[in-house]
């Protein structure tokens, strides 16, 4: 039998699973990441050796929240866990369980998974876009994963939509994420709630007449609910969305839009505008083959 050990090792938490060879999940858990260096890795190889005691484990696969080098064993860096600059990773874990170790980016190693054995299956050249905090994305290009030059490629909730925009983590401004993302919703629910406390009685309904309680989920809520000003909100962040898309097949004309992360599960999907795909792009929008959008195969977010 030959099983794999899988984490996805993340800000907060540790996801861990344990999958036969045909790719079935037989099982799986969930621990604190921890913080520090020492803590987070103790939590990591005690993972690891839990997979061991339970299960014959013939390799280990990480997704990690940082910037990988190229030959996926070490993190160079990490916004997510800064103690984490040049971080021998996959070294740390083959000294001790002498299997082979492959470390990707989260975002890469999801892209990766949707084309393999998800929704992008069958694509040529296929783009992911996760919509949570924030944006990401992974390219698959000829079908090869594309890491760029310097590993940062794909980073799809950076491109600069608006000059003088609002400020975005990455010290730029104008960042697409700021614009279509779960925390996109929440900004643009909150201010409009505080210009008009009256179209937004629902959202203030939900929050006990706080506005600062309001989250991507409430507004989900809402506009699901019926509620107008919401589901204005959803279709604001879906033109941004759809123009970031239109801004991505300009350069790489993909086949294919994989759309994930928690803020884009079916039943309550942040959704590109889809007039806006097609009408930001005047001069070729009649002539160009439209690009199929679907949503990401993971039905669910451990
Ligand atoms: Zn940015």
């Amino acid at each position: 039998m030959v099983n794999i050990f899988a984490l996805d090792i993340g800000g907060t938490k540790i996801a861990c699973g344990i999958y036969d060879e045909n790719l079935n999940l037989i099982r799986e858990w969930k621990v604190p990441t921890g913080k520090g260096l020492s803590e987070i890795e103790g939590a990591v190889l005690k993972s690891c050796r839990r997979a061991c005691e339970e299960e014959e484990i013939a390799a280990v696969g990480i997704s990690a929240a940082g910037n990988i080098k190229p030959d996926r064993r070490t993190i160079a860096f990490s916004t997510n866990i800064p103690c984490w600059i040049d971080y021998p990773l996959a070294e740390i874990i083959e000294g001790e369980f002498k299997v082979p170790v492959i470390v990707e980016n989260d975002a890469n190693a999801a892209g990766w998974a949707e084309f393999a054995h998800g929704s992008g299956k069958g694509s040529c050249n296929m783009v992911m876009v996760t919509l949570g905090t924030g944006m990401g994305g992974a390219l698959v290009l000829n079908k090869e994963l594309y890491r760029g030059s310097f590993g940062m490629a794909g980073e799809v909730g950076h491109l600069p939509m608006v000059s003088s925009g609002l400020p975005c983590g990455c010290g730029l401004f104008g960042c697409a994420e700021k614009y279509a993302s779960g925390t996109a919703l929440e900004t643009l629910a909150k201010q409009a709630v505080r210009r008009d406390p009256a179209a937004g009685a629902k959202l203030l309904d939900m929050t006990g007449g706080d506005p600062e309680k309001i989250t991507g989920s409430t507004v989900f809520a809402a506009a699901e609910a019926g509620d107008k000003l919401s589901m204005s909100i959803f279709q604001e962040t879906g033109t941004w969305l759809g123009k970031t898309l239109a801004a991505i097949s300009a350069v790489l004309d993909p086949d294919t839009y994989v759309l994930g992360g928690s803020a884009a599960t079916p039943s309550s999907s942040l959704k590109p505008e889809t007039p806006t795909l097609s009408s930001s792009r005047p001069l070729l929008s009649g002539l160009r083959r439209k690009s199929n959008l679907r949503n990401s195969a993971a039905t669910r977010d451990l």
